[in-house]
């Protein structure tokens, strides 16, 4: 009997810890950022409709006049283009069309985030101008969200749907406005703009980092990034600590600390 007992608690225990663990992993994400975690989700159920005639777009960056915009997804079909926005998010999301700004709640914690209609809405325009030869194109702006979100009561034209939802949102299109030709043409335009986005990524970031690697070489010599001055051995309240030179003009400071660190580089 006692045995009986003993292996029904060790039982009860180690599928309780199971469950603590499932629960823990689910809430501390290892792989990625939420944010990719949600566009992959999605990508893969999109990835089924590639064999349909439907041109899918994962991750677009698109250089407009103004500025740089990423799209999450874009599809392109002969009913026309599907704009996909999508939102990897928890707890409970209230918003409606026009507002500014949606909220997403949990219990007590709540969080603001841009409205992703209006966010989606600059991207539909950024492709609008990329693709301005082709006027006869019919856009549908998507939010998705992905993840355990509560969609509660969202007021909006614009489909706000979950992401098991997404497939039966594209395909409810049922008037073709575009041959497959010109279905062609515009992937082809797309391509190529979200190539010329990407080599802009990498500028970004190449220029990003001579920035710090220059800044970091300036330091290490005690070369005040900011002015070219010297960096000199000040003393203040809390120790020694290097100034710039053109102090008053050049507020710029460096700590023995970082210094350190820096050499070690
Ligand atoms: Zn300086």
């Amino acid at each position: 009997m006692e045995f009986f007992v003993t292996a029904v608690v060790a039982v009860i225990l180690i599928g309780a810890i199971v469950k603590a663990l499932a629960v823990s992993s689910h809430a501390f994400p290892i792989f990625g950022s939420k944010g990719e975690r949600g566009e992959a989700s999605v990508a893969r159920r999109l990835e089924e409709m590639q064999n349909q005639g439907f041109r899918v777009f994962n991750d677009v960056l698109l250089r407009t006049e103004r500025g740089t915009r990423q799209i999450d997804h874009v599809v392109v079909s002969t009913h026309g283009i599907f704009v996909i926005e999508t939102k990897d998010y928890s707890g409970w999301i209230f918003g409606s069309e026009n507002s500014e700004y949606w909220m997403q709640t949990f219990y007590k914690r709540k969080n603001q985030f841009r409205n992703p209609i209006k966010q989606n809405w600059a991207h539909v325009y950024a492709l609008k101008e990329i693709l301005s030869d082709y006027k006869q194109i019919a856009y549908f702006p998507i939010v998705v969200f992905t993840g355990s979100a509560v969609l509660q009561n969202i007021q909006s034209t614009v489909p706000v749907i979950y992401s098991r939802h997404l497939m039966d949102t594209i395909q409810v299109e049922e008037r073709p406005n575009l041959s497959l030709e010109q279905v062609g043409h515009i992937s082809a335009r797309l391509e190529e703009a979200a190539i010329q986005g990407r080599g802009e990524k990498i500028a970004h970031v190449d220029m990003l980092r001579t920035q710090i690697h220059e800044r970091k070489l300036k330091e290490q010599s005690l070369i005040c990034p900011r002015c070219n001055g010297d960096l000199i051995v000040r003393h203040g309240r809390y120790g020694e600590f290097y100034g710039c030179s053109n102090y008053p003009k050049c507020r710029y400071t460096l700590s023995f600390r970082r210094r350190r660190i820096l050499s070690l580089m």
